[in-house]
């Protein structure tokens, strides 16, 4: 029997997919969130009739989902509907100059051709690279451990790697194939989600344009946190318990085992743990010599921004606004600047605004639109409510300029979140949106290690440990842990090699 007591620190989408698995596995496993609603960075909040998604809006990599869902004998479909967005998102370049993305490759095609000249049959090469790399992943590297070297020296992943110089630059790449600076830019933005600056990231990840790009952006119908519930309820299906406003503050270890957990103060007795909090949070919890990594390691490391961003209720219709628009109608090498290298409030943001009313008539109530907007900023920088509201102006005066309308006085729900609170509600070092950084030196074997070297029974998960930031990558993320554990408890040790 594999009854084994297991406590998932956190209910992010890796919580919840480590939670699933390990459950199906016959395990009896118990879910500790410190906050009051499920789901991790991807929460939700409700008021006057709005219903705001806090964190993820861009539903990419369906077939991941889908996968999850496949696994307990389910579908997306059985749980909501999901819709494919057209246009897909919209680019703001400057002002009276809007590019819409089409969901359509075909269509996307005759918009690069109408940019730059020859640049269809670019894209289609590119595309076909980028193809197999998504699938090289897939097939090769997505779900491993990143405990070895030896476990992507087979020879498909290396001849791959020699074929489609996996890790050349990824700015480079695309600076070589695309010269108009509208068609760069939108070949960079896919990057922006694995937080990084194109020059720094592998061209491993022109994956991500395969995924946004070709495969298409979608969006859960009720909102993202859709797929929260979903995937909670598969959870209580299988039998896994929540507890909602239960913080962790304390891993006890014996013999070189974690025994137990410290929980609102109580301790709860455990054969295996798998924390999915923030991973140098995690770390916290326990003592010095359990840690796998130092502060110095974390310093070190590049982080992903994080974010200022406004929910914003309206209270009447907006005309001129899609689902998504991405303002780049500043230069974007200079807010990269200033997120990674300068590390400072930035000059002229770019910025993006999601407004999923548009789609979506449940997330706000007749007549009125959901939006919010997202400034990328740097980790660790001082964050006060004067400098929330300095850029809120900034920013809704660049939308409203757009809009061509004034929407200031139908704010009707204004909540800002920013660095301070992703501190405090996820513990997340430096404030932290989107984990680490996808850069060379931060990806597969270099990421930090999914297990404890000392502790057997501690797995960790998330975006901060392998496959990497974002929603499908976390919900991988957790199945690989679910499946280490596993092994642990059934004493099959993993091979070693920190
Ligand atoms: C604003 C924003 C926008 C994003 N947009 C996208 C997008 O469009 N598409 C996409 O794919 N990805 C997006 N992402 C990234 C994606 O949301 C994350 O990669 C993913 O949700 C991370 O899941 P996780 O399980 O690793 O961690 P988390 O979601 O952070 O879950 C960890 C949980 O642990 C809890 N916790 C922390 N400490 C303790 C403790 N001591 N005791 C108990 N519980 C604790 C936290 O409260 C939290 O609930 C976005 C993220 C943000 C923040």
């Amino acid at each position: 029997m594999n009854n084994k007591k297991i406590a998932i620190i956190g209910s992010g989408f890796s919580g919840l997919s480590a939670a699933a698995y390990l459950a199906k596995e016959g395990h009896d496993v118990q879910v500790f969130e410190k906050n009051d609603c499920l789901g991790g960075r991807a929460r939700k909040f409700e008021v006057d009739g709005f219903s705001f998604d806090m964190g993820p809006s861009w539903y990419w990599m369906p077939e991941v989902m889908e996968a999850f869902f496949n696994d307990f004998g389910s579908s997306v479909n059985n749980h909501f509907e999901l819709k494919k967005l057209s246009p897909a998102f919209n680019i703001i370049f400057k002002e009276n100059d809007k590019v819409s993305i089409p969901n359509d490759y075909n269509e996307l095609k005759k918009l690069f051709e109408s940019i730059e000249k020859g640049s269809s049959n670019v894209l289609d090469k590119f595309m076909k690279d980028a193809q197999k790399k998504y699938d090289i992943s897939f097939a090769n590297l997505i779900e491993k451990p990143g405990l070895s070297i030896k476990e992507y020296l087979d020879y498909e992943t290396i001849k791959s790697a020699i074929n489609l110089s996996l890790f050349g630059s990824y700015q480079k790449m695309v600076h070589k194939q695309f010269k108009h600076p509208k068609l760069r830019a939108l070949m960079e933005f896919p990057v922006l989600f694995l937080g990084a600056k194109p020059e720094n990231t592998p061209s491993l990840y022109s994956l991500m344009n395969y995924a946004g790009l070709k495969l298409g952006t979608y969006y859960p119908m009720g909102g993202f946190y859709s797929l929260v519930e979903a995937m909670i309820n598969i959870c209580k299906q299988q039998g896994v318990t929540f507890h909602k406003n239960s913080t962790i503050s304390k891993i006890n270890v014996s013999n070189n085992q974690a025994s137990s957990i410290q929980v609102n103060g109580d301790l709860v007795k455990v054969d295996g743990i798998v924390g999915s909090a923030d991973y140098n949070h995690v770390e916290k919890l326990l003592e010095k010599e359990y840690r796998n990594y130092s502060e110095k390691y974390w310093e070190k490391k590049t982080f992903a921004p994080s974010s200022l961003i406004f929910y914003l209720g309206i209270n009447k219709k907006i005309k001129n606004l899609e689902h998504h628009t991405l303002f780049f109608d500043t230069d974007f090498e200079q807010h990269a600047t200033e997120i990674y290298d300068t590390k400072k409030w930035p000059e002229k943001p770019l910025f993006y605004v999601c407004t999923p009313s548009k789609t979506d008539p449940t997330v706000a109530p007749r007549n009125g639109e959901n939006l919010f907007f997202l400034m990328p900023l740097a980790t660790g920088i001082e964050d006060t409510n004067e400098l929330r509201e300095k850029y809120f102006s900034t920013l809704l005066n660049r939308l409203e300029s757009h809009l061509g309308e004034k929407i200031t006085d139908h704010i009707v729900v204004k909540k800002s979140y920013c660095i301070k609170d992703f501190e405090k509600d996820y513990n997340a070092f430096g404030g932290n949106a989107y984990g680490l950084a996808n850069t060379l030196d931060q990806t597969a074997i270099f990421k930090p290690k999914i297990i404890n070297k000392k502790i057997k029974n501690l797995i960790y998960t998330g975006q901060l440990t392998v496959p990497g930031p974002g929603v499908p990558p976390s919900i991988i993320s957790g199945k690989i842990s679910a499946k280490l554990l596993c092994q642990t408890l059934k004493q099959q040790p993993h091979e070693i090699t920190i």
